[in-house]
């Protein structure tokens, strides 16, 4: 048996609930297969947390967080909230605990699921294949620079300054190069060095830091080259690390090549193996409370938990195979359906892939 794992779940609002419940029926399914051990305590946050303590991110969500192995997160917000002021918003909470928690990197994988092919606009032989993972720095660059307005010599100016030291860009690459060596060990570090310094530094730091990693096939690739050839040959890659910005622009690109979002997982990640994981969607306000949400981004969330905070590879790999297999048998929830009438609900998704598990 494993040492016990603590896992901190935040479900939230909407569909949060819906889908985070059958990711803890996954992981239980785990324990039982591979002798996994796992402790969920549950807290409050997002809208819910706003009506019930008056804050989106009460002080013990944020403790129980933080005396946690790993965070499993569902989705916040909701139309409910939507004209409250700031600090009362459920995405207030979100920056909040992720700045709370000292996450530095936003990791999104983007894997083509076979049957799930025509659902993506590019052509099914150029996606043929792909299964890469964006990680994105969060914490410095443009968005976090100086901004301020100043009278330019013909009026107005607006000034966005986009800065990064040494450390920040050396934690991420190293990160980055981490993940690729569990992958096919190809990492592509994605910047503009032809015209800003601050990837001139970054590309430096990478060059410096690639010789511990002999093992990893290094690129360099221009941001504008990235957009284009995610489009072209989006199978030969395997790791991108870039800064704030273009990973914002580049990971939503990429995970558009999968065609849906009730597929997609993400992981923020600190120093050390702790993580928070969620699907990348929001709480659906929508579909809430029909029981029709797809879980696949959340359970697929889990395979990265154990992959990247637990080192559970195995477990991880029966779960995504699961989820692979039980797609390839025709099931699909109604986002995914081509045939609505023939859907299956969310705990029916949930069944499912638990009963595929080997
Ligand atoms: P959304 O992702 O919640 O929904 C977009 C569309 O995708 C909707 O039609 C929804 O029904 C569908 N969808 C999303 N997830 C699905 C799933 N698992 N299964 C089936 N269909 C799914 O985005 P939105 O509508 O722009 O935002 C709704 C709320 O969620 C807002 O309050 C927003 O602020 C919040 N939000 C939260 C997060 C987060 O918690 N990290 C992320 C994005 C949006």
């Amino acid at each position: 048996m494993a040492d016990t794992k603590k896992i901190a779940v935040i479900a939230g609002d909407g569909i949060g609930p819906e889908v985070v419940a059958e990711a803890i029926k996954v992981m239980k399914k785990t324990e039982e297969l591979y002798g996994l051990s796992f402790e969920f305590e549950h807290g409050l946050f997002g809208g819910i947390a706003i009506d019930e303590k008056g804050t989106p991110l009460p002080q013990e969500t944020l403790d129980m967080c933080k005396a946690a192995d790993a965070v499993l997160l569902g989705a916040v917000g909701g139309p409910k909230w939507d004209n409250n002021p700031k600090e009362l918003r459920p995405e207030t909470g979100l920056l909040g605990i992720r700045k709370a928690l000292g996450l530095f990197s936003n990791i999104r994988p983007a894997k083509i699921f076979d049957c799930l092919k025509d659902a993506s606009t590019l052509k099914p032989e150029v996606l043929e294949g792909t299964d890469l993972i964006v990680v994105r720095e969060l914490t410095g660059g443009i968005y976090f620079g100086d901004k301020f307005r100043r009278e330019g010599a013909n009026g107005e100016e607006a000034v966005d300054t986009c800065v990064y030291n040494v450390h920040e860009v050396e934690r991420i690459v190293r990160q980055a190069f981490e993940i690729a060596r569990t992958r096919r060990k190809k990492l592509a570090s994605v910047d503009k060095a032809n015209v800003l310094e601050t990837s001139r530094l970054w590309r430096e730091v990478v060059n410096r830091i690639a010789p511990e990693y002999p093992d990893v096939e290094l690129e360099h690739v221009l941001v504008d080259n990235c957009a284009m050839q995610l489009l072209r040959r989006p199978a030969s890659f395997d790791v991108i690390v870039t800064e704030n910005m273009f990973g914002d622009i580049l990971s939503d690109e990429a995970a558009m090549l999968t065609g849906s979002i009730g597929m997609l997982s993400s992981a923020s990640l600190g120093e050390g193996a702790f993580g928070l994981y969620e699907p990348v969607h929001g709480s659906a306000p929508d579909i809430a409370g029909q029981g029709i949400a797809n879980p696949i981004a959340t359970i697929l969330s889990v395979a990265l938990m154990y992959r990247l905070t637990f080192g559970y590879h195995e477990a991880a790999q029966s779960i995504e195979d699961a989820v692979a297999s039980v797609l390839d048998a025709g099931h699909r929830t109604a986002d995914i359906a081509t045939d609505r009438s023939k859907a299956v609900g969310t705990q029916q998704m949930g069944d499912l892939i638990v009963a595929a598990m080997k």
